[in-house]
């Protein structure tokens, strides 16, 4: 393959012309002399040597040529892995962008990539066949694969890793190369085929150079998550903040203008007289019981629940999927838990909270407007005594 109008192939050109003309002539001139019969042997050993450097030159040139167009392809193919991870935003994005790109311009039959997640203890395996049509597997590979505890080197890992890929998918002839945050290996690209033949140069280091850009793209979008989870948790409790709170009620609201009608529940609570807490025995202790209570509320409601600090002593609670009944109970749960407190350690008897419980249920209804309702039970609940839920 010739790129037009690149100089140094212009040349390359110009000089087998001139060479192949040259050969052409001598060819001609060498023919014409075994025709008129004025050929002696040493003519004939000229004429034979002259067609096999001329055999040699052509075989030459040919093998030039598929190399350029091996290095050309390799450089083409790099460039286009490149624009797709500069576009990918998450480690998936980021897989399926390799993934796809590697199986293209190498002549593999499967291309695993193997990652360690950030929050998961396993190396998670993604087997993607260059088959068209054949979906792809995600599996968990077993415990300890990455391991480098064993005091093995990146390489040994990597080899660790290709010998668990091979065994797990059925799957032979691997090349293997090590995706890395900093020094440390966190993953593996890994290339299979059927034919047994060892892999060309080329695909070697294109396979080197994806995994480097891999890295790369992986270390940066997982600094991104770090960075956006740092955002929207509150530094004191460790509970989400207000800020991601009000994103995810967005996000529910927009859910439940498309899905089926889902009811939720909103708790609002506040500690009661917190500001005697503070007042009595400091502002130190003031935030060692907003984090007791943080505790308590986490510990009260279930997973797909989202607890947040909406501000100063006041927490927000939404439930998903929760009728007016739940919700009374999840609340009657929080408040117990909070009163049962052991706070001895900072020399505070107690503490409770009120809590205001509101539910939505019709899909046309803003999340917006049933936090007030929440607040103005939770109002209701610190004029009705305090340590209490009331209904909005
Ligand atoms: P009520 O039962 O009516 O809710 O009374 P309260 O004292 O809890 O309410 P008030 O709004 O009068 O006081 C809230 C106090 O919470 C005032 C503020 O200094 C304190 N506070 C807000 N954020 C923090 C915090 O992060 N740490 C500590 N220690 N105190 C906080
Ligand atoms: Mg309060
Ligand atoms: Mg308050």
């Amino acid at each position: 393959m010739v790129i037009p109008g690149d100089p140094q192939d212009r040349w390359i050109m110009v000089t087998w012309r001139f060479l192949g003309g040259s050969f052409g002539l001598l060819t001609a001139a060498a023919i014409l002399v075994v025709l008129t019969g004025s050929a002696n042997p040493l003519g004939v050993i000229v004429v034979g040597l002259v067609a096999t450097v001329g055999g040699a030159a052509w075989l030459h040139r040919r093998a030039v040529l598929v190399l350029d167009t091996s290095r050309r392809t390799e450089a083409e193919s790099f460039a286009r892995i490149l624009q797709g991870l500069s576009r990918s935003v998450s480690p998936a994005a980021v897989v399926e962008a390799m993934v796809g790109d590697l199986g293209r311009v190498t002549a593999a039959d499967h291309c695993v990539v193997v990652r360690l997640e950030p929050d998961a203890g396993s190396p998670v395996a993604t087997l993607v066949s260059m088959r068209a049509g054949v979906p792809s597997t995600t599996s968990v590979l077993p415990l300890g694969d990455l391991d480098t505890s064993q005091g093995d080197d990146a390489e040994g890992v990597t080899e660790r890793l290709a010998a668990s890929v091979e065994a797990f998918f059925g799957i032979a002839n691997t090349l293997a190369v090590p995706l890395r945050h900093d020094r440390t290996v966190i993953g593996a690209i890994i290339l299979s085929r059927r034919n047994v033949e060892a892999w060309p140069a080329a695909t070697q280091r294109v396979l080197a150079a994806a995994a480097l850009e891999a890295s790369a793209a992986l270390s940066r979008v997982d600094s991104a998550r770090v960075v956006g989870a740092q955002a929207s948790t509150d530094t004191l409790t460790g509970l989400p903040n207000r800020r991601y709170f009000d994103e995810f009620c967005s996000l529910l609201g927009q859910r439940r203008r498309s899905e089926d009608d889902h009811e939720f529940g909103v708790l609002m609570v506040d500690i009661d007289w917190f500001k005697r807490i503070n007042d009595a025995y400091g502002h130190g202790v003031g935030d060692e019981v907003l984090r007791a209570v943080a505790g308590a509320i986490a510990d009260a409601v279930r997973d797909g629940d989202v607890p947040a600090r909406f501000g100063g002593e006041e927490f927000a609670i939404l439930l998903r999927n929760s009728s007016l009944q739940v919700a009374l109970e999840v609340a009657e749960r929080v408040r117990l838990a909070v009163s049962q407190l052991d706070l001895h350690a900072w020399r505070v008897p107690g503490v409770s909270v009120s809590v205001g419980v509101a539910v939505g249920s019709r899909s046309h209804e803003p999340i917006s407007d049933i936090l007030v309702q929440a607040d103005r039970a939770l109002y209701r609940a610190k004029r009705g005594g305090r340590n209490q839920v009331v209904a909005a």
